[in-house]
């Protein structure tokens, strides 16, 4: 499996592309790691993976989306985003994530990687902006990789993200981005209408044929103004997505990506742990994407740095999700998120002014965490990875022995 990944990686991605992927975020991100580690030891939490929503804006119009996509555009403007990386970067890191809306939206996209060609982007992106230009310039740029995200067949991505043809366009994206050599990825939100259609070796396979390198499978998440809960996951299907993800990862040629889990099978909130944390498009500083409170901003006079191993309302989150629950704190708990919220005075970072109504109309349901139900990683390289620069940094350790999964 892994000979058969690394020559397919070698023979079809660029040597520009796979050099900075390895140095920028391969050494550097495992660098980033260890500094995370050494000082979480003096009770220092600067988060090594920052995710970044550039803007609000989308060409889409996805079932469940929490962001407030048609509302009139919020950025992160150049100089701003700059300041951000400049800060992040001059305390260790050297990856992140870019969210929207839609990342290739953003005027100033290209220009902000550009002025970064010693970080590593991960774009989340529905694609369809990506013509085989714009995936040019990526390939001169040498530092992102797109992550496309395909939601189901073409009738179900149609009924998913609110739109006509977004398969057949999202494709374009995808071949734009494979033609161009770029390491590419495809993320999908398993829900009940792609469960069956996805989560297979078939469409792992067909994946494989097109020639993409990585595939990273969320679970949808039932938040936001219609939270269609319908889509939701089961218990047993959070496991077999799990036993799913474990298995092909071990014996098929493509890489696959989670994070909620570590080498153990436990699983583990990358919020609780620390390991990131979330810009929204109006600079607000948050929990994690779905968590839309915050008490700081990065407009404020301070850097980033200082605001994240300062900020009071982040370590209570922190510490609270992890005291409670080893899964999400907010499908598990969302009575301790507004709880939090209002405790610490936190504002409602959305347009629509209504998170926590929204909090107020969810059902506490499962998440990632099932005890009992841990699932080990198979594959060495994957449990070698996780061990060292993937897992829960003990912050479970005073986790109440009494929290369970609803
Ligand atoms: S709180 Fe939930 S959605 Fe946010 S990082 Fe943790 S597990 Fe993920």
């Amino acid at each position: 499996m892994l000979l058969s990944l690394s020559s397919r990686i070698l023979s079809t991605v660029d040597t520009h592309c796979l050099t900075k992927m390895a140095w920028n975020f391969g050494f550097k991100g495992a660098r980033s790691v260890m500094l995370f580690r050494q000082r979480q030891k003096q009770g220092i939490v600067f988060p090594p993976f920052l995710y970044l929503s550039i803007l609000n804006s989308c060409n889409l119009r996805c079932q469940g989306c929490w962001v407030d996509v048609a509302s009139p555009r919020e950025m992160i403007p150049l100089d701003e985003l700059n300041r951000l990386v400049n800060d992040a970067r001059a305390h260790g890191n050297s990856f992140f994530g870019i969210l929207g809306g839609e990342p290739f939206l953003h005027p100033d996209l290209f220009d902000f990687l550009a002025q970064h060609p010693d970080c590593y982007f991960q774009i989340f992106t529905n694609g369809q902006l990506i013509t085989s230009k714009a995936a040019a310039k990526l390939r001169q740029l040498g530092n992102a990789t797109p992550l496309v995200s395909i939601e189901g067949t073409d009738k179900v991505s149609d009924l998913r993200r609110g739109n006509k043809d977004v398969l057949d366009r999202t494709l374009r994206g995808l071949r734009n981005c494979l033609d161009a050599r770029l390491l590419t990825g495809v993320a999908t939100s398993l829900c009940q209408t792609n469960i069956d259609d996805l989560l297979s070796e078939t469409w792992l396979r067909k994946l494989i044929s097109w020639g993409v390198h990585y595939t990273w499978f969320h679970t949808y998440r039932p938040v936001g103004p219609k939270i269609s809960a319908e889509l939701a996951l089961t218990p047993e299907q959070i496991t077999r997505v799990r036993r799913f993800v474990v298995e092909k990862r071990a014996s098929v040629p493509i890489a696959i990506i989670d994070a909620y889990y570590d080498h153990n099978g436990q699983a583990l909130c990358p919020m609780a742990t620390g390991i990131s944390h979330h810009i929204s498009p109006g600079g607000h500083v948050e929990p994690c994407p779905i968590i839309q409170f915050a008490r700081e901003n990065v407009r404020d006079s301070r850097g980033i740095y200082d605001v994240l191993t300062t900020s009071a309302f982040l370590r209570d989150f922190r510490e609270t999700a992890a005291r409670h629950t080893r899964g999400c704190i907010v499908l598990e708990r969302p009575d301790l998120v507004k709880a939090l919220a209002a405790k610490h005075n936190a504002a409602d970072t959305t347009q629509r002014k209504s998170a926590v109504a929204e909090l107020d109309s969810m059902v506490p349901r499962t998440s990632q965490y099932r005890p009992g139900d841990e699932i080990p990683e198979q594959h060495w390289m994957y449990r070698l990875a996780k061990k060292y620069f993937f897992n829960d940094f003990g912050v479970y350790s005073n986790m109440d022995p009494s929290a369970k999964s609803p």
